[in-house]
């Protein structure tokens, strides 16, 4: 990274953003924990949390910390939308110049949030925490994630850092950015990389989740990756467009074999079979096609992306 980088002054507030679903198991030890760690941090703090629609009375307990707590908020979903939106609520309510994201069931060690903040202050605007292990998680969920990434740099987010998940820290003139991002659906860690201001990793060591099980089940990491493919790339149209074109060639190739049988060899084939494999084909392309672009479609319909069309880094001021 060989990008200037301009020293800052310690933050004045930190804001830690926790999503919060279905975490009544965990929440007394969220808050004993950082009760006790928050003695030690030299900076003011304020804790968001964002209670997803939880069932569990999740909330309740978070109702009870902010009373006994003047640095905590509490804000909670009328129904689950997912820990995506979860995370952009916290980020729109923070009032912080740095800003950590954290998962509430503190896989995500606060030991690393110093050498963050650390981070923060030689100028970096993103620091996101890149896992070197992950205990306690299932072989599937690990090569699943392992090959998201992988495919995921190759094709459509090249500065998608590898093996990151949401913890990070964000400075404000950054999530200033984000926060003028208002698509529907999002991939947060897609738009921090999108906004192209210096990024860098710090390591940590993910713990395994003392309370609970996982909140994230397949479907969610599957719809996850899905709106990462699809919110940022066209790819799978190129794709599309490819395969159509392949597609034409063979029946080309048939259709050029069929004739010469015919004319040359006058050896009529009955050809059944070859059509029916053709038009399955194409017909299967055709149905491909349509159920790919109405996807794109359909996002064109829900939101005309209002993305800011640059992003300014820095600025002298006037004259
Ligand atoms: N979460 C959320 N909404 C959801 C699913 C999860 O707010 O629909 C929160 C959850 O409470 C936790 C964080 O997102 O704070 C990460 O979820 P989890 O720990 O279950 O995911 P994993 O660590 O297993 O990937
Ligand atoms: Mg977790």
């Amino acid at each position: 990274m060989n990008q200037a980088l301009k020293f800052r002054p310690a933050p004045a507030l930190v804001s830690f953003i926790f999503p919060v679903f279905n975490e009544a198991e965990g929440l007394p030890f969220l808050r004993s924990t950082l009760d006790t760690w928050l003695r030690y941090f030299p900076e003011p703090v304020e804790i968001v949390l964002i209670d997803d629609g939880s069932r569990d009375g999740s909330f309740g307990l978070i109702q009870e910390w902010a009373a006994a707590d003047s640095r905590v908020r509490g804000v909670s979903f009328s129904k689950n939308f997912g820990h995506q939106m979860a995370v952009s609520a916290g980020l729109a309510l923070a009032q912080g110049d740095a800003i950590i994201i954290m998962d509430a069931d503190l896989q995500d060690p606060l030991e690393v949030v110093p050498e963050m903040i650390a981070r923060y202050r030689e100028g970096y605007d993103v620091v996101y925490g890149q896992r070197s292990e992950r205990e306690g998680e299932t072989i599937f969920k690990r090569t699943t994630a392992w090959i998201f990434y992988r495919v995921m740099r190759r094709f459509v987010h090249p500065d998608l850092p590898e093996d990151t998940g949401d913890f990070r820290l964000v400075s404000r003139r950054c999530l200033d950015v984000i926060l003028r991002m208002n698509e529907q659906h999002r991939f947060l860690r897609g738009l921090f990389a999108w906004v192209g201001f210096p990024q860098v990793a710090v390591r940590y060591k993910r713990n395994p989740r003392q309370y609970g099980e996982t909140k994230y089940p397949f479907w969610k990491m599957a719809k996850l990756a899905w709106n990462a493919a699809l919110s940022f790339s066209t790819l799978p149209i190129k794709l599309i467009t490819a395969c159509g074109f392949g597609t034409a060639a063979l029946a080309c190739g048939y259709g050029v074999y069929a004739v010469v049988q015919k004319y040359v060899f006058a050896n009529t084939v009955p050809g059944w079979t070859g059509l029916v494999v053709i038009f399955g084909l194409i017909g299967g392309m055709i149905l491909v096609s349509l159920g790919i672009i109405g996807e794109y479609v359909g996002r064109i319909f829900e939101e005309i992306k209002h993305r800011p069309l640059y992003i300014v880094r820095d600025d002298t001021g006037k004259p």
